[in-house]
């Protein structure tokens, strides 16, 4: 180990278990905790921050990332931690410590806030929160390109925190073309909609099967029970601690079959990529996916192109039949792939299906885009939103729950990130085209024998955590970089092939 690097492991340590004890927070507020804790608990998550923050931003560690920056001899795994480190440092560096405790206290608070408007179905009981929220996020981003004389926009900032180099540049294209190529493909199978019954998926579900299948389904794709969870919450997330703790949730409704089985495949993905990690990098900060979109290319790849297949739901079709005997007798394993497929514009993200998904990101992110080039009121925001629905998905929310207060993400301070999702499918689209090149996938799949394909995501992505970038892992796997067209030729191809007899 490089000795400059050696006297920077106490402190990376201590900022370890110290995102430890923040992360086991958020994962029991999430999932066990009771609803009125809330507000005291967050005096604790703002001590521990805080904490965090000391841990980072001090005088030995600007001095070490100093002398590092001129070492040579640093291994990749030094080399990404201190890239890394450095990355976190420039963030936080310039952000006023009281400030960022005062943040942190709101961001804690924000979660039950937002839950309780959308229960409630009214915007107003969060707007002045969410405002606070942005004007954080205003100030530090301003902080930042400050201290760094940095000549890019705000809302470029933020979205380099998520995803390396994908700016708005970047992303108006990506989104451009999306646009052109997904909605006459969306039309067509609109128009064609009403072929498909899916009725069955609304029928009784109990609870305590629905969970039993699940386990069992998340076991099939590989995750791993004994170093890893699944329990409930609203919103369905991973939590990473290191490759032997990774923890997932998953969302139960009686009454819709596909919900938990869909976002239980979605964060088995997420947590293969975690447990895959290599054992040198787990626990340190290269120790996780490499970003937002590879993370999501996973979930997605996983959720979408192998879990909407026909040839996955081969050795489980009768199983899942054998669980629900009554909901699902009058049910073949054709009729269930035309309706996990079935593609509609609907209001919700979570539950919307492959093709209309990136349409319900684009609303987000031109929404942020507006709040960030300060050309919204908190006050217009719900409108904006409902506005953007109807223009891309041809749907207009009736209220806030199912307007903009659906997602969580923007009172987790999260802005920036959702576009990551839709590079994220696009990814996946990627990984898959390539998978079916160097093995035959098809079978593995209708074997329902995941152990190879697991393997090859092991050894040419997951294993590497941070110490390759998201285009350097493609591009090494593959040879070329991110390239969106095989997102658009799988979607065509898709549902060409899909809705051709209808
Ligand atoms: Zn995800």
């Amino acid at each position: 180990m490089n000795k400059t690097f050696e006297k920077l492991t106490p402190w990376l340590d201590k900022a370890y278990a110290l995102n430890c004890a923040l992360l086991l927070f958020e994962w029991d507020d999430a999932t066990e905790a009771p609803e009125e804790s809330g507000e005291l608990t967050s005096k604790a998550v703002e001590i521990l921050s805080n904490e965090y923050y000391e841990a980072i931003i001090n005088d030995d560690v600007k001095k070490l990332l100093k002398q590092l920056s001129k070492e040579t001899d640093l291994n990749l795994k030094e080399k990404a931690i201190v890239k890394d480190l450095q990355k976190q440092y420039d963030s936080m560096e310039p952000i006023p410590q009281k400030e960022y405790q005062a943040y942190r206290g709101l961001i804690a608070r924000a979660s039950s806030i937002w839950a309780k408007a959308k229960n409630a179905n009214d915007y107003s009981q969060f707007a002045p929160t969410l405002e606070k929220i942005i004007e954080y996020q205003k100030k530090f981003v301003d902080y930042r390109l400050k201290a760094g004389k940095l000549k890019v926009k705000p809302y470029d900032l933020l979205l380099d925190d998520f995803e390396e180099g994908f700016n708005m540049e970047k992303l108006d294209k990506f989104f451009d073309t999306l646009k052109k190529e997904i909605v006459p493909l969306l039309q067509m199978v609109t128009s064609k909609n009403d072929k498909i019954n899916k009725d069955y998926n609304y029928r009784s579900y109990p609870i305590e099967l629905q969970k039993e299948f699940n386990h069992g389904l998340a076991e099939h794709v590989g995750f791993d029970f004994k170093r890893g969870v699944i329990k409930e919450s609203a919103h369905p997330f991973t939590t990473n601690l290191h490759n032997k703790d990774v923890r997932i949730t998953t969302h139960y409704d009686e009454h819709n079959l596909e919900s938990a089985i869909f976002s239980t495949i979605h964060e088995s993905g997420h947590a293969m990529y975690e447990l895959q990690i290599s054992d040198d990098l787990t626990a340190t900060p290269a120790g996780t996916g490499v970003s937002m979109g590879m993370h999501e290319g996973q979930s997605r790849l996983f959720e979408n192109n192998f879990g909407r297949s026909h040839e996955f739901w081969m050795p489980l079709f009768q199983k899942l039949k054998d669980t629900y005997p009554d909901a699902l007798k009058d049910m073949d394993l054709d009729h269930f792939i035309l309706g996990i497929n079935k593609s509609a514009p609907s209001l919700i993200r979570t539950e919307s299906d492959e093709l209309t998904y990136s349409l319900h990101i684009m609303v987000r992110y031109e929404v942020e885009k507006l709040i960030f080039e300060n050309k919204i009121s908190i006050d217009e925001l719900p409108e904006a939103w409902n506005k953007k629905y109807e223009e891309y998905l041809g749907v207009t929310p009736e209220n806030d729950a199912e307007g903009v207060l659906q997602d969580i993400h923007w009172a987790t301070g999260s802005f920036g990130y959702f576009p990551s999702y839709a590079l994220g499918n696009a990814i996946a689209a990627q990984i898959h085209a390539h998978l079916k090149t160097v093995m035959p996938l098809d079978k593995h799949l209708k074997d329902g024998d995941f152990q190879p394909i697991n393997t090859y995501l092991k050894e040419h992505i997951h294993c590497f955590g941070k110490t390759k970038t998201t285009n350097e892992i493609l591009k090494d796997m593959m040879g070329e970089e991110f390239n969106p067209q095989y997102y658009i030729d799988y979607l065509k191809n898709k549902y060409n092939t899909l809705y051709k007899d209808l």
